[in-house]
């Protein structure tokens, strides 16, 4: 039975408390939070999640989780995989009482929770899909058209303050790779330095080059290369905690930024990307088995220098490791003093 029968109170309780919420100007993740949140209140559902498209239509990308399994990371879907796909590339909601049954729904290992009961809202903004509102449920048959009404509602009240969060998050992101990109860079670091000196603890910056990138280009395509980097910074978010972030800092150069690791954990962290890409060779367009490496600086706060400061001795950490023959980690400090090299190209503005 939907909270709308059982407690009317509580489901407009519910809807008000969103509203609110949303009107603030609240980042995307909080948006999103909420909306998940207020779902699982309001449907007998066991998990609930927002999925938004990225730039390029390509991957439905995970924007918030709440409920069961949410300490498993979420699986990849795009448009036409499994019913959230069906849901997005047939711009219909979804109504299933078994998933078992219904051909459209995708089993996945490693998910972390059963899904039985299923139903799915697409989010509309200027007169397309944008992304979708799911819940689920471990057992069979639990919604009822009640709860995909209320699922709806949810979900028409909630997509302008998504949709504005959303383009505002687009103009910080990097299409290629889906990290955020330089505009972004700055501002996140200060906020971030505020943090750590405002609860006492250290906060670490990773800044990685990828090697010999320009033969990439050279040896096989422009996409190729393209498809690298994406590779790269799939690769790096599959190897480090989710309150890391990383920025595309300009071609093929990253910075991830780590708060509350101390220089030990974000060495660490460093040498397992490098590792990581090391070992696993990519396959580029035409079935072409490509080995990429990277340099990495690790450069741990002080806690007094400036965000530019402390990128920098990332940069002079990272041009250590080329020196000393790429493929490696230098920890700021810890290395022999390197000077700019000669005819350096910033890709910065
Ligand atoms: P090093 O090991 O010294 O870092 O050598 P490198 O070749 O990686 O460095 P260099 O700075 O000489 O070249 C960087 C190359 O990155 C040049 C440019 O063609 C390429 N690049 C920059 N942005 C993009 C992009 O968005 N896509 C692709 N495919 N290539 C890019
Ligand atoms: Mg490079
Ligand atoms: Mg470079």
């Amino acid at each position: 039975m939907s909270t709308i029968d059982q407690d009317p109170r509580r489901a407009i309780h519910v809807l008000l408390e969103l509203t609110r919420g949303l009107a603030e100007r609240r980042s995307l993740e909080a948006a999103l939070h909420e909306v998940t949140q207020a779902l699982l209140a309001l449907v007998p559902a066991d998990h609930a999640s927002v999925r938004l498209l990225d730039a390029n239509s390509r991957d439905l990308l995970c924007g918030a989780r709440a409920g069961v399994g949410i300490e498993h990371r979420p699986v990849r879907f795009a448009p036409g995989d499994g019913v959230l796909g069906w849901c997005v590339a047939n711009d219909e909601p979804v109504l299933v009482a078994d998933a078992r049954s219904d051909p459209r729904f995708a089993s996945i290992l490693g998910q972390g929770f059963d899904v039985r009961s299923i139903m799915v809202e697409p989010l509309r903004a200027g007169g397309r899909v944008i992304g979708v509102l799911s819940a689920s449920h471990a057992k069979v048959g639990v919604f009822n058209e009640e709860d995909q009404l209320l699922c709806r509602l949810l979900a028409n009240c909630s997509v302008p303050s998504i949709e504005r969060a959303r383009l505002e998050r687009l103009a910080l992101t990097d299409d290629t790779t889906l990290a955020f990109n330089v505009r972004y860079l700055f501002p996140r670091l200060e906020q971030e330095l505020h943090r750590a000196r405002e609860r006492v603890s250290p906060l670490s910056v990773l800044l990685m080059d990828l090697d010999h990138f320009k033969s990439v280009n050279d040896a096989h395509t422009h996409a190729a290369g393209d498809r690298v980097l994406r590779e790269f910074a799939d690769s790096v978010r599959g190897c480090v905690r989710r309150a890391d972030v990383l920025v595309r800092r300009g071609g093929e150069e990253f910075l991830l930024i780590m708060p509350d690791a101390a220089e030990g954990a974000a060495a660490a962290t460093a040498e397992r990307v490098r590792q990581r890409l090391a070992e696993r060779p990519l396959t580029l367009l035409g079935g072409v088995s490509h080995r990429q490496t990277v340099s990495i600086g690790v450069a741990t706060w002080d806690g007094h220098e400036s965000a530019e400061a402390l990128e920098r001795r990332a940069d002079l950490a990272m041009y250590a490791a080329k020196h000393a023959g790429r493929d490696q980690v230098m920890v700021s400090g810890r290395h022999p003093p390197v000077t700019e090299p000669p005819g350096r190209s910033s890709l910065l503005p």
